[in-house]
């Protein structure tokens, strides 16, 4: 396995320990703590950026949502340094390290984010776009605004935001695949109805097959499709019980 990309990033948690450092050590560059208490607690916050701004003092450029926005944080090189690192493989797997504490109480808010998951939607959209060729694999649509990386299995369906979880779609495919009326069979073989309102054509896959959507999610998810119409019939029929 070769690692292919490598960042430092905060928790949610992290981030509002630092900002809040750096509110109170009055330093140049904050974030609005109400956008920090905003963001979701399971996502990664990479730092894609640094500077040295003054003497011990970083200024971080910090992605805060999926579209790439970012905040500039300044804190203190001990900080910086002290922060998680994530590191990417090629096979589309990631792990965590964490370093030497830099304070005696840093004990306590390190081990709290080695339990929470970590969400990477952003690597998740590189890696699943990239192995597609930037290109829906339903039509040809290449306008990299309308593509989606979309998840096969919802992550609330415990879906993980592995390469074989996802696949490459524009925004009309995701919405028809997402709510079921396209299906994506395990073989491979594509299911649209006429009433559909958008072309379809054969499934194109990527070109290596390491990064082929898993028919096993394939699978459940047209079994959670299935459920979804047998519930909604019932309730849309209940004389008929
Ligand atoms: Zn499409």
């Amino acid at each position: 396995m070769k690692i292919v990309e490598e960042y430092k990033f905060f928790s949610k948690p992290l981030l509002k320990k630092a900002n809040d450092a750096a509110l109170r050590e009055k330093r140049n560059k904050c974030i609005n703590p109400a956008i920090v208490d905003s963001l979701p607690l399971d996502y990664v916050f990479y730092v894609t950026g640094f500077m040295y701004h003054k003497k011990n003092e970083l200024r971080l450029t910090v992605i805060i949502d999926e579209s790439g926005k970012s905040e500039l944080l300044d804190v203190s090189v001990t900080r910086y340094q002290s922060l998680p690192t994530i590191r990417y493989f090629d096979d589309g797997n990631f792990d965590v390290k964490f370093s030497e504490r830099p304070y005696p109480n840093g004990r306590e808010w390190q081990e709290i984010e080695v339990k929470k998951p970590l969400r990477n939607q952003i690597h998740f959209r590189k890696i699943v776009l990239s192995a597609y060729n930037n290109c829906c694999s339903l039509c040809d649509m290449n306008e990299i605004t309308l593509l989606r990386a979309a998840h096969i299995l919802d992550v609330k369906n415990g879906g993980p935001d592995s390469i074989d979880n996802g696949i490459c779609l524009c925004v009309n495919h995701e919405i028809a695949f997402d709510n079921g009326k396209l299906r994506i069979n395990p073989d491979y073989s594509v299911f649209a109805p006429d009433g559909l309102g958008v072309r379809c054509n054969e499934l194109k896959l990527p070109m290596d097959k390491n990064y082929y959507p898993s028919s096993d999610f394939l699978k459940q998810k047209s079994e959670l499709i299935d459920k979804k119409i047998t519930d909604t019939s019932r309730v849309d029929c209940p004389a008929s019980s």
